[in-house]
């Protein structure tokens, strides 16, 4: 098959899973991290794949670095866009810079990779453009102003693009993951996942970043074409849409 998949911040925590499901899958990976150098050495040596460092906000460093893994490894089939931070903070007590560093990141950052592939995929008339929104996308949390409006901005990108997109045999989705036993996640003191979050998951547990590192690898299959524009939920039934 020979299909190529980059995945933005695909060195740690979900976007480490979705690289290897892929990779798994026969796909060449590229991952991206923005500077956490110690944790793209483990996951090179670990896994073998190798991995780009940029900042997916700024337009001309995607650019230079989109350009060099297409001469490097070819052009790019799949883009994951997995790459995601959180600055919360009630509305009251947010700064520019937390809202301007999570927008830039978590929205700009999935047009800069998605406009800088897309001539390429028009071309060839096959693409794969999967964006990792969120629960709090979807429902809205409290402190996370900033990251409700870029998870939900990525939804109704992702609707928009899969419109345009349609009948070049590109497809475009969103996938919404709800608390995944990420180090982040696991980092809330377990008596507070016991008593106030597990209780509100119906499956009654986290999820798995492999659950949804499954999702991409259904989504970008060369068989998945007649699904386009969606988001997929992946949260337990802890929200229904
Ligand atoms: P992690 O914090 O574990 O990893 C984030 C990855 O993104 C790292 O590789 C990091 O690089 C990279 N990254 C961060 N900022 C940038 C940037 N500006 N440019 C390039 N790369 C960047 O994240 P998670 O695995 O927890 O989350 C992955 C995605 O899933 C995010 O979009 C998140 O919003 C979403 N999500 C996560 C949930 C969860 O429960 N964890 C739930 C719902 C959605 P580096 O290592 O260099 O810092």
């Amino acid at each position: 098959m020979g299909r190529i998949a980059l995945v933005t911040g695909g060195t740690r925590g979900i976007g480490h899973a979705i690289s290897v499901a892929l990779k798994d899958s026969g796909y060449t990976v590229v991952a991206s991290f923005a500077g956490n150098e110690d944790a793209a050495a483990g996951f090179r040596e670990e896994t073998g794949i190798q991995t780009s460092r940029f900042d997916v906000g700024d337009f001309s460093a995607c650019e230079a670095a989109l350009q060099e893994i297409e001469n490097d490894v070819g052009p790019i089939d799949v883009l994951v866009n997995n790459a995601g931070i959180t600055r919360d903070k009630p509305l009251h007590k947010m700064d520019a810079k937390q809202w301007d560093d999570v927008i830039a990141t978590d929205l700009t950052g999935v047009f800069n990779l998605s406009r800088l592939v897309i001539d390429g995929m028009r071309a060839r008339k096959f693409g794969r453009i999967i964006t990792i929104s969120s629960i709090n996308g979807q429902k809205g949390q409290f402190g996370q102003t900033n990251y409700s409006a870029a998870k939900a901005g990525v939804i109704g990108f992702t609707k928009a693009l899969a419109l345009e997109t349609a009948a070049k045999g590109i497809t475009v989705n969103a996938i919404a993951p709800g608390y995944i036993a990420t180090e982040m996640v696991m980092a809330v003191p377990k008596d507070v996942l016991d008593s106030k979050i597990i209780p509100g998951i119906p499956v009654g547990r986290l999820g798995e970043a492999s659950e949804v590192a499954r999702c991409v690898t259904f989504l970008a299959d060369d068989e998945a074409g007649f699904i386009t524009g969606s988001t997929l939920s992946v949260n337990g039934g802890q929200y229904l849409v």
